[in-house]
């Protein structure tokens, strides 16, 4: 494990405002939201639409994707992503009146819906679980209910500590996760939900809160040190789990504070996904800040909201230093699963040029598996390769900038190819 607070510089998150981004002349809106699946688009060229209209479904999930704004379809792009991937989008110029921005929604109280409309609701609007690689929430949420899963968890905090996106959500928006945490739990028949919530952080709004919504649901807080990195992923809060509250029947079902806000307005304000609340910071961006903005929105205008550089990026990295994607082109729109952009400076950006291992061991004491990287990169102990939790830390503290972690990746997919 390493201290967090070598990727965080505390001074840039002192802020407590959440800023609204302008509205995009141009929005381009992935068909591939998931990062995985190529949604079907249903409207064509020169169609005017609506703010939140239908544009795609997923044939395979039932997932859907909207119009961030109204305006007319210019067309059909295939350009960079936001994982690194050239996908196709529709390109939509704004105009018109908006449908949800700026409109006062009368509130919907959701639990007069079944469990089974709850989650269609969940798919129409095109909530995705961003916890981990994202997926859709609803088909989660239907195996869920079939498998009989009865504990749900919910990480309040970030998974990698370069950004604090899920963080913000949770302080900020404390109600509106508690609510949308438990709009899942009681539309897949949960008994359980356990709060995973930041050692150092007070929970006494959380705690109030919870006393008056969640009456037949167990509800469990399991303080996290996440001055530590790892401590945010499934393997470590199961771990934790087992350990804390081993009578409890839990299987592998956790959400992030993003997702139970998203569903929340999903149910309740009948807000289909169409903005994200994302982090942006590093040294080459003037004004650090976290910021709503549509989906669709390009990187280049985002820079503009931030105050813009201030010197040309070294990288420009999507969801944190750690586990995140460089990117190389700001025409990049926000898709759902973007939470976090880094610009960093040449000065904040250590040389990367890659020389020989010189058999340090830092990468064997670093790993939280006890595994040995510097050996299975070379052919050895491959039976542990899928052990790997893929944290990411042998890279972070290789003298010799081996990319050891997407090494281990490759060895890992070439291995289950050839089962
Ligand atoms: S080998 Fe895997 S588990 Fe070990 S430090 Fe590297 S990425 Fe993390
Ligand atoms: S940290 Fe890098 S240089 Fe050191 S043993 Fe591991 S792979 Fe080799």
């Amino acid at each position: 494990m390493i201290r967090s607070d070598n990727f965080i510089n505390t001074k840039e998150i002192l802020f407590s405002d959440l800023h609204c981004a302008s509205l995009p002349n141009l929005a381009k809106i992935s068909l591939c939201q998931d990062g995985i699946n190529i949604a079907k688009p249903i409207v064509r060229q020169f169609q005017k639409i609506e703010e939140g209209q239908l544009l795609a479904i997923n044939e395979l999930t039932k997932d859907t994707i909207h119009s961030s704004v109204p305006g007319t379809v210019l067309g059909f792009e295939y350009s960079a992503m936001p994982n690194g991937k050239q996908e196709h989008s529709i390109v939509i110029e704004m105009s018109g009146e908006f449908s949800y921005s700026g409109k006062k929604t009368e509130e919907t109280n959701w639990t007069i819906f079944s469990p089974t409309s709850r989650i269609e609701k969940i798919s129409e609007n095109g909530i995705l679980n961003t916890f981990d690689n994202p997926v859709s929430l609803s088909s989660q949420m239907i195996n869920a209910r079939k498998s009989g899963i009865t504990t749900l968890g919910i990480r309040l905090f970030d998974d990698d500590p370069s950004y604090i996106t899920d963080g913000f959500i949770a302080k900020r928006y404390n109600t509106e996760v508690l609510e949308g945490t438990r709009i899942i739990a009681s539309s897949i028949n949960a008994k359980n939900v356990v709060f995973f919530y930041p050692e150092k952080n007070s929970l006494t709004q959380f705690n109030k809160n919870i006393i008056d919504l969640y009456q037949s649901i167990n509800v469990e807080f399991i303080p996290i040190r996440t001055e530590y990195y790892p401590c945010g992923t499934k393997k470590n809060l199961l771990k934790i789990l087992s350990k804390k509250l081993p009578n409890l029947d839990f299987s592998d079902f956790f959400i992030d504070a993003t997702t139970a806000y998203n569903v929340y307005k999903s149910l309740v304000f009948r807000t289909p996904s169409i903005e994200s609340i994302i982090h942006i910071s590093g040294d080459a961006i003037r004004e650090p800040k976290c910021i709503r903005v549509k989906i669709g929105t390009q990187l280049k205008n985002i820079i503009v909201e931030c105050g813009g550089l201030i010197e040309e990026p070294e990288k420009v990295i999507i969801n944190g230093l750690l586990k995140g994607i460089s990117i190389t082109d700001f025409s990049t729109p926000i898709t759902k699963y973007v939470k976090a952009i880094r610009l960093v400076s040449k000065r904040g950006f250590p040389n990367q040029t890659v020389n020989d291992c010189i058999r340090c061991g830092r990468c064997q004491s670093i790993c939280p598996e006890k595994l040995q990287p510097q050996n299975i990169i070379s052919g050895n102990f491959l039976n542990t390769v899928f052990q790997c939790s893929e944290c990411i830390l042998c890279n972070t503290v290789c003298p010799s900038r081996i990319p050891l972690f997407q090494k281990i990746k490759l060895i890992k997919e070439k291995l289950k190819n050839e089962k």
